[in-house]
């Protein structure tokens, strides 16, 4: 095995991502997908001078001339055409929503009148020009952009897509992914293992994992045989753009995957990276596919899937993908070895500072330990000592 460092494997899996391609779907489908267009304003923003309160709509020049009682001429409704103040010492009754009337330039709410017999007596001294009137393209003018290509659509983008008009947007593509179990050990969720048996439970946090990202998958389990790994193996390339494996590329007898993945004219990218957890990480390549052959151990599946996979598609898609994460140690920790480190942490924010507390008895196959860590403290190879108030890029899970 040629081993290569973690920088080594970051940089060959970032320079080896896909374009899924772009599909237009209907805007109620489109939360949490990629947006991969730039919308635009296709109007003004607000598109007319929209009264800001219920109240009248005046001359500011009338008030200005000392007129305290406006007779009302009508009503300006919100959705209705605009109408005009003929007498400019009159006011007109103007809605929220509603076009401001032609000649003025003012609203006063009713909280600051007083309504009798078809007047409407002021009851403050001061008013502003254009006063409770969201102006025409005060928010924005036509053509400005709006949302910008590679953003995630959240509930806020599908409210201003809503608002432009598009029925239909163009998103990025979703890979088609397979989650694949390889091990004779492993019987279903619904099953009880024998002695010598385990629950299959890395292809759930994986497809978890992916659901985190808002990606789906299919799984499979294949056993411990050549021929079998051969034949499906085959198969699932042709019918996926990824595979995620867990387990068969260590160094063990039955261990058939990286002889399998050539077999079947996969590119090998490499294989082993000097890490802990997840050592015989395996990845290749074949055409537009994507190979990422993560170890059983299920620690390291779900470390590789973090540290490797999630910057992969992020970057694929066109979305930020560098983690710049920093926690600080809590305690001093010694791990001697040419290897970088993973170690599971509880994280305290502590003032928006992040300090971490290693979890004890770390090793590395226990995923119990997950669900009481926040994430991995990444632990350079070239050190061996780390001390206390230390800070060290952090992977966060949560
Ligand atoms: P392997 O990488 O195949 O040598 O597996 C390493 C360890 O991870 C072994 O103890 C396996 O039983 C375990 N393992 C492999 N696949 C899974 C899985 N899908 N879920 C849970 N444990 C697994
Ligand atoms: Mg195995």
């Amino acid at each position: 095995m040629n081993f290569i460092s973690v920088k080594e494997a970051t940089s060959i899996i970032l320079n080896n991502t896909e374009i899924f391609g772009v599909e237009t779907i209907p805007l109620t489908n489109t939360l949490s997908r990629v947006l991969k267009e730039s919308v635009f304003a296709d109007r003004d923003f607000p598109p007319f001078d929209r009264v800001s309160m219920d109240g009248i709509a005046i001359s500011k020049a009338s008030f200005d001339k000392g007129i305290r009682s406006f007779k009302i001429e009508d009503i300006q409704a919100a959705g209705k055409a605009q109408i005009n103040l003929n007498n400019p010492d009159y006011c007109i009754e103007a809605m929220t929503g509603a076009i401001l009337p032609l000649n003025t330039d003012a609203v006063i709410p009713y909280e600051q009148i007083n309504i009798e017999n078809g007047i409407a007596k002021v009851l403050i001294d001061e008013i502003s020009y254009f006063k409770n009137i969201h102006p025409k393209g005060f928010d924005k003018k036509e053509n400005e952009l709006l949302i910008s290509e590679n953003t995630i659509i959240g509930a806020a983008e599908i409210g201003v897509l809503a608002t432009v008009g598009k029925t239909h947007v163009k998103v990025a593509k979703q890979p088609r992914i397979a989650i694949i179990a390889t091990g004779d050990e492993l019987v279903n969720v619904n099953q009880t293992p024998k002695p010598f048996q385990i629950r299959k439970s890395n292809v759930y946090s994986v497809l978890a994992l992916l659901n985190e990202l808002n990606l789906d998958a299919d799984l499979f389990h294949l056993n411990d045989d050549k021929a079998v790994l051969l034949k499906e193996i085959d198969q699932i390339l042709k019918d996926f753009d990824i595979l995620i494996f867990s387990g068969g590329v260590s160094k063990g007898k039955f261990d058939f995957l990286p002889q399998v993945l050539e077999e079947l004219e996969v590119k090998k990218c490499f294989h082993s990276v000097k890490q802990k957890p997840g050592k015989p990480f395996w990845f290749g390549k074949k055409g537009s596919k994507t190979i990422f052959a993560f170890p059983g151990n299920p620690v390291a599946t779900f470390l590789n899937f973090i540290k490797y996979f999630k910057p992969w598609y992020l970057k694929s898609v066109g979305l930020d993908f560098e983690s710049n994460n920093l926690a600080i140690l809590e305690e001093d920790f010694t791990f001697k070895s040419d290897l970088t480190y993973y170690l599971q942490v509880i994280i305290t924010n502590k003032d928006g500072m992040l300090f971490a507390t290693p979890i004890m008895g770390n090793g590395s196959a226990d995923l119990v330990n997950l669900v009481e860590a926040d994430g991995f403290l990444e632990l350079t190879a070239e050190k061996s000592e780390f001390k206390k108030g230390s800070s060290l890029p952090y992977l966060p899970y949560r």
